[in-house]
C-alpha cells in the first residue's frame, strides 16, 4: 500500500511512500518521512494501492505519528479547497492551519491548562493593601474565569497571581470537560429584544441549513444580543458556534458579556498571544467537543469543530481578517465556504458592510437583516464638514476645531480627536534645499520622534539620529514638517492645561496591559480629550465622548487603492459611533479640503448605507471588485529589472481568454526595507476563468528560470491593492 502525503515544502503537489507491511496508518494522521536528506513531519492526504512513482524511486514512511487522524476528512476537504482556492501549496497551506506545535510533530494530548476562578473566601470581597492583587480579584470577579494568558494579558504578573493562590484567595481549575451537550444550559438574564432584533433572532432561528445573514446594524444597535440569543438555540441542540472577531475588539468587555450570558458553558479565546501549548490545548477541545464555544480571531477559521452549528463574523468588513502573508486566505470568506460545506447558518454583522458582502445582499444571495435603531439611546449624531482651504490651522486643527473643542470639555464631555500618523511628523524638510529625511531602505519618509529624539522608519522599523544639519546643503532650518498623534498632544495639552489628555497609538501602548489602563481610565472618566489612530477607532465602548474630530480624511479619497473610500467610509462612520451615547447627541466634525466631493457629501447627509449603494455603482461602471475579480502577482528583489523582467515575461507568455494583466506596474510602496517591488494585476469577470488561468500561471511561474532569484507571491481576491 502507498500512502499519498502532504509535506511542507512550497511544492503545488503530494508525494507518494511506500507503507510497510506491519505498519497501520489512516488519512488525516501525521507520518514522519525521509525527504532528501531530511527526516520532515508529512500528513496523510490519501491511501491507495497503486503509485504513478516508479518502484525503485519510492521510498518507506519512517514513522507512524498519530493512531487516530488529526485532521477528518471533512477537515482535509476544507483545507485542500483553501490550498486551491488561494492557489497556495497543499502541504504549506495543511502546516498553516494546524497549531504549531502538531505541526513539529508534538503529541496532540501532552497539554492541561488550568484557568484561575475565586475560592469561596476570595468572593467574599476582601480588603486587600495591594492594589494590583485587588484588581486581579475584581476581573476575575468579572470573568468569571481567566487563563494566565489572559490575565497577563491585561497587565498581570505570574507574582501578583502566586500571590493571591497563596492567600487562597483564588484557585486554580482544570478546565471541565464535561459533557454540556447533556447538561441544562443557564442563560443569565437578557434583555428583551426590541422588534427588530426580534425579526432577526426570528430570521436566523427558522434557519437550520445553510444561509447566510448580513446583520447591518449601527454600533450600539443590538447586534452582539442579536448574537448571544441567536447561539442559544446552537448550544442547546449541543453544537458548537465559533465567534470571529477582529484583533482589536477581543477586549475583555465582549468576552465578559459571553461568559456572563452562557455562565456554565466552555467559551475558549483564541488569538495570537496564547501560547503554543495553549492553542493546542483549544484546538483538541475545539475537536473533541469539550468547548461550546470559541471566540477567536482569524485563525480560528481553521479550528477542527466536533460538531458546529454556526459561525458568526462580528465587524465582517474588518481588514484584519485578511492573512497578509503566507496563505494570504480571508476568514471571512472561509467561514462562508465552511458553513456552506456542512449546512449551517453563518451571520456575518458589521455598521458598515464590505462592499462585497453588501453586494451579495443586494443580489439576494445572503438575506439582509437589518437594525436601525441604536438599543438604548435614540440621539442620531450631527455631521460637520469643516473645509480647510485657506484655514490658519494650528497642529493641523482649524480654529473653528479649536471652539468645538473647548464648547465640548466646558459641558464636562469627552472629546475624541482621531489621526491616523503616529509620530511628532512625518517627516523632516530643509526650509533652504528642499531635502526630505527618506528611509535609505524603503520609498517613504521617516517620521520623527520628538520624545525619542530619533527618525524612525514605520515601515521597515529602522531608525536614526535627527541630524543637526541638512545632509545635502548644510542648513541648520530643517523642521518637522507635517502633523502625527505626538505633535498633536503637545499641542493641545498647551491649549487646554488643565485638561487631562491620553494619547492611544502603538507608540503608547507597547506595554502589555497599557491599553487596557488607557480604556479603564477613559471609561473611568480621568482622561477629557482622547487622541488616538486606528487603534482607538475600532470596539472599545467610551460612554461620555459627544465630539469627535476627523483630521485626515482627504487621505481617503484621492487615494491609487480602489478601496480607499469604501475604507475612509468605514473608518468615519465606526469612530463617529463612538459618540452620542452620553446622553446629549454626538457631534462629528471632519477636515477636508473637498467639502463638496460627492461621496462624502453621500456619506455624510444620508449614512453609510447609502454611500456604499452609490460606492458600488461606480465599482460597477469600472468593473471593479466585486463586478470582476481579482489576483495580484508580487514581486520582489534587490535587484530591480529582475523583477520587472520576471512579471515581463509571464504577460506575452501566458495569454487567456477572459483575463486581462495590468503591469509589472511598482508597488504603492516601490522599494521596502532594500527590496524592489513589482506586481502584476489579473482581472477577470469569471471567477473560473480566474481561478483557471491563475492555475497554468503557477505552473509556468514555478518553473520560470527567476522564481528562485526573486521573491513572489499570489494574491487571491486582494485588499491591498
Ligand atoms: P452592537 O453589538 O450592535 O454594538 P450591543 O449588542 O452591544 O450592540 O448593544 C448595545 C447596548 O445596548 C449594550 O449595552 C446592550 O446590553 C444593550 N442592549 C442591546 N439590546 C438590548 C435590548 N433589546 N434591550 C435593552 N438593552 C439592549
Ligand atoms: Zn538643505
Ligand atoms: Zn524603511
Amino acid at each position: 500500500m502507498f500512502a499519498e502525503v502532504a509535506i511542507k515544502v512550497p511544492l503545488f503537489r503530494t508525494f507518494d511512500y511506500r507503507i510497510a507491511d506491519n505498519c497501520t496508518v489512516q488519512v488525516g494522521c501525521r507520518v514522519t518521512v525521509p525527504f532528501g536528506n531530511r527526516k520532515l513531519v508529512a500528513i496523510v492526504m490519501a491511501i491507495k494501492s497503486t503509485s504513478e512513482v516508479p518502484a525503485n524511486k519510492l521510498k518507506s514512511l519512517t514513522e507512524v505519528l498519530d493512531d487516530s487522524p488529526i485532521l477528518s476528512t471533512i477537515h482535509l476537504k476544507f483545507l485542500r479547497f483553501c490550498a486551491q482556492y488561494y492557489a497556495h501549496p497543499i502541504g504549506e497551506t495543511l502546516f498553516t492551519a494546524l497549531p504549531a506545535a502538531l505541526r513539529d510533530g508534538a503529541h496532540p494530548d501532552k497539554t492541561t491548562i488550568a484557568n484561575y476562578v475565586l475560592s469561596e473566601a476570595g468572593k467574599l470581597q476582601p480588603k486587600l493593601r495591594a492594589k494590583k492583587q485587588m484588581a486581579l480579584l475584581a476581573q476575575l470577579g468579572k470573568s468569571g474565569e481567566s487563563s494566565l494568558t489572559e490575565l497577563k494579558a491585561l497587565g498581570f504578573s505570574k507574582q501578583q497571581i502566586n500571590a493571591l493562590l497563596d492567600k487562597q484567595l483564588i484557585t486554580e481549575q482544570i478546565k471541565h470537560d464535561t459533557q454540556w451537550q447533556n447538561q441544562a444550559i443557564t442563560i443569565a438574564n437578557k434583555p428583551r429584544l426590541n422588534e427588530e432584533q426580534a425579526t432577526a433572532c426570528s430570521a436566523i432561528n427558522q434557519q437550520h441549513n445553510y444561509r447566510c445573514f448580513l446583520l447591518e446594524g449601527i454600533t450600539g444597535s443590538g447586534k452582539t444580543e442579536v448574537y448571544l440569543q441567536s447561539l442559544e438555540r446552537i448550544v442547546q441542540s449541543g453544537k458548537q458556534a465559533l465567534i470571529l472577531v477582529p484583533e482589536i475588539g477581543l477586549t475583555p468587555q465582549t468576552v465578559n458579556r459571553f461568559r456572563r450570558r452562557f455562565a456554565n458553558l466552555a467559551i475558549d479565546l483564541w488569538h495570537s498571544n496564547l501560547t503554543d501549548n495553549e492553542r493546542l490545548h483549544t484546538w483538541r477541545r475545539a475537536e473533541q467537543g469539550s468547548c461550546a464555544l470559541v471566540i477567536g480571531t482569524r485563525s480560528s477559521v481553521f479550528l477542527p469543530f466536533k460538531s458546529l452549528g454556526m459561525i458568526i463574523v462580528d465587524e465582517e468588513h474588518d481588514g484584519s481578517f485578511k492573512q497578509q502573508e503566507g496563505l494570504r486566505y480571508h476568514a471571512r470568506d472561509l467561514a462562508a465556504y465552511r458553513c456552506a460545506s456542512i449546512n449551517i447558518p453563518l451571520i456575518l454583522g458589521t455598521a458598515t458592510p464590505a462592499l462585497e458582502t453588501l453586494n451579495k445582499a443586494i443580489t439576494g444571495k445572503y438575506q439582509l437583516l437589518t437594525l436601525s435603531q441604536r438599543a438604548q439611546t435614540t440621539t442620531d449624531n450631527q455631521f460637520l464638514l469643516v473645509d480647510m482651504k485657506g484655514q490658519k490651522e494650528q497642529a493641523g486643527l482649524a480654529p473653528t476645531t479649536l471652539q468645538h473643542i473647548a464648547a465640548t470639555l466646558k459641558r464636562t464631555k469627552q472629546v475624541m480627536v482621531f489621526l491616523n500618523r503616529r509620530g511628532y511628523a512625518p517627516t523632516l524638510l530643509c526650509h533652504e534645499c528642499g531635502w526630505l529625511s527618506q528611509c535609505k531602505h524603503c520609498s517613504a519618509s521617516t517620521t520623527y520622534h520628538k520624545a525619542m529624539g530619533r527618525l524612525v522608519c514605520h515601515h521597515c522599523s529602522e531608525q536614526s539620529f535627527v541630524p543637526p544639519q541638512c545632509p545635502d546643503c548644510g542648513s541648520t532650518q530643517i523642521m518637522p514638517t507635517g502633523i502625527g498623534t505626538e505633535q498633536l498632544e503637545g499641542f493641545l495639552t498647551e491649549c487646554f492645561a488643565e485638561t487631562p489628555i491620553s494619547r492611544i497609538d502603538r507608540d503608547t501602548t507597547r506595554r502589555k496591559g497599557a491599553l487596557e489602563d488607557a480604556l479603564d481610565e477613559i471609561n473611568q472618566g480621568g482622561a477629557r480629550i482622547l487622541i488616538g489612530t486606528q487603534m482607538l477607532a475600532k470596539g472599545h465602548h467610551f460612554a461620555d465622548v459627544s465630539l469627535v474630530v476627523i483630521l485626515d480624511v482627504d487621505s481617503g479619497l484621492y487615494s491609487s487603492d480602489f478601496r480607499a473610500t469604501e475604507h475612509m467610509a468605514q473608518l468615519i462612520t465606526q469612530v463617529a459611533g463612538r459618540a452620542g451615547r452620553s446622553g446629549e447627541a454626538g457631534k462629528v466634525l471632519l477636515q477636508t479640503h473637498f467639502p463638496e466631493h460627492p461621496l462624502l457629501q453621500d456619506l455624510v447627509n444620508n449614512g453609510y448605507q447609502d454611500f456604499a449603494r452609490f460606492a458600488l455603482k461606480e465599482r460597477e461602471e469600472a468593473l471593479l471588485p466585486p463586478y470582476s475579480h481579482l489576483a495580484i502577482l508580487r514581486a520582489q528583489a534587490t535587484n530591480a529589472k529582475q523583477v520587472f523582467d520576471f512579471l515581463s515575461d509571464l504577460v506575452p507568455a501566458t495569454p487567456y481568454c477572459g483575463i486581462q494583466l495590468l503591469g509589472p506596474i511598482p508597488a504603492p510602496m516601490e522599494r521596502l526595507a532594500g527590496k524592489y517591488r513589482y506586481q502584476l494585476h489579473i482581472q477577470a469577470s469569471e471567477r473560473m476563468i480566474l481561478h483557471n488561468y491563475i492555475r497554468q500561471l503557477m505552473q509556468y511561474v514555478s518553473e520560470h528560470k527567476l522564481a528562485n532569484r526573486v521573491r513572489w507571491s499570489i494574491d487571491i481576491d486582494p485588499m491591498d491593492t
